[in-house]
Parts: C-alpha cells; sequence; structure tokens
C-alpha cells in the first residue's frame, strides 16, 4: 500500500475491503505480519517516547483507528480512505479464521473477560481453534510465549492496551509466523 504520514507514522491508504484482503492473502499464504491500529493517543505517545517509535517503525501494516487522523491527513493535504478500527478488523479476521478453521491465540484483558472473550469467540465463531488464551496481567511472559511457539497460531490477538501490547508483540512475533494485531480494549467490547 501507499502511506500517508501522519506526525511521522506511516498509515496505509486503504479502504477496509483493500486492508482485508491483503491480510487474508498474507494468512493464506503464511506471512508473519504486524499490524498496528493507531488513534493519535499512539501517534503522540510514538512522537514523545523514540523507542516506542522505532517498535511502530517495524510494523508492517499501521492503519488509521480514529477520525483524528483522519481529519488530520486531509488538512496536511494527503487524505486517507476511511477509518479502519482494529475492532472491526478483529471481527472480520475472526470470520475469516471460521472460514478456514485457523488457529487463534489471545492474549490480554482481566481474567474474567479474556474467559468471556474466549467462550464467545468459541460460540461465534465454531471452526476457530482457539489454542490459547490468557489475561494480559502477566509478571513475565514465559508461559506465554513458550505456548505461542509450540501452538503455533495463524492469528495472535494482544490486547495489553498501548505501547504494552505493541512491544509484546515486536518482542515476541518471529515466535510464529502469523497474523500479530494489538486491539487494545477489543476484548472487553467482546466479553459485553
Ligand atoms: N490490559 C492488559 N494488561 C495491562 C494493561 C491493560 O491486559 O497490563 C488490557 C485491559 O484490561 C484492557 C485492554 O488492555 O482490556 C485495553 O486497555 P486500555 O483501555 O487501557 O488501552 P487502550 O484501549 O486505550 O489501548
Amino acid at each position: 500500500f501507499q502511506t500517508v504520514s501522519v506526525l511521522g507514522v506511516d498509515f496505509i491508504k486503504a479502504t477496509n475491503a483493500e486492508f482485508l484482503q491483503a491480510l487474508f492473502n498474507d494468512s493464506l499464504q503464511r506471512k508473519n505480519r504486524f499490524v498496528v491500529t493507531a488513534n493519535p493517543e499512539i501517534v503522540l505517545a510514538a512522537k514523545n517516547d523514540p523507542a516506542y517509535y522505532q517498535t511502530l517503525k517495524t510494523a508492517d501494516y499501521i492503519t488509521a483507528d480514529g477520525i483524528g487522523i483522519i481529519k488530520g491527513a486531509k488538512i496536511l493535504g494527503t487524505p486517507l480512505p476511511e477509518r479502519v478500527t482494529g475492532y472491526d478488523t478483529m471481527l472480520k479476521l475472526l470470520e475469516f479464521a471460521n472460514q478456514e478453521a485457523k488457529k487463534v491465540f489471545l492474549v490480554g484483558g482481566k481474567p474474567d473477560v479474556i474467559q468471556k472473550a474466549r467462550e464467545k469467540i468459541l460460540q461465534t465463531y465454531p471452526h476457530i481453534k482457539i489454542v490459547g488464551a490468557y489475561d494480559g496481567y502477566f509478571k513475565d511472559d514465559k508461559e506465554i510465549t513458550q505456548a505461542i511457539a509450540q501452538s503455533q497460531p495463524d492469528f495472535v490477538f494482544a490486547a495489553l492496551g498501548f505501547p504494552k501490547q505493541e512491544n509484546f508483540i515486536a518482542k515476541n512475533r518471529q515466535l510464529a509466523s502469523a497474523i500479530w494485531m494489538g486491539v487494545g480494549g477489543s476484548f472487553d467490547v467482546l466479553a459485553g
């Protein structure tokens, strides 16, 4: 995709449909991908934290998750087509994972939230194999990273909030050739 820079962060110039098609193709080809759906808070955090900025630079796709980014890009004279949110993207990937009977790994949220999110996914997407579901309040990530390495998921959804989720993905993405995506508060929404 072409990209549009907003305060030094390079956003992909893609509609939801175009982006999803790219992710489906990547998944079918077993590509390793790091997806960031960035809101204005993430852009500001990157501006103020060089280490986080460098972490974002390693992402394969950064999407505009917030009307502030869309407005900013328009003002800069380099418009982006539309918002591409983490939650909507996650739901579409879950649909795809269900169709393809793919393996999904979940990490993040409080213990009751991750359990409810897991159950909701199992009910709604019966062909998905949930190969891991861990809450996001671990002291060290060893047990989780070992489980990822062993289960070789096709999708890893990390709902740890920023910058924790991006740091977790950047550190561990070599453990499995998966689509790795930070999904913020999405498990809370899913759990209801
Ligand atoms: N979270 C987590 N571990 C942490 C901090 C946050 O699992 O150490 C989870 C939190 O329970 C919530 C999600 O991360 O489900 C998103 O948190 P928040 O709303 O603070 O982040 P944002 O959506 O603004 O990125």
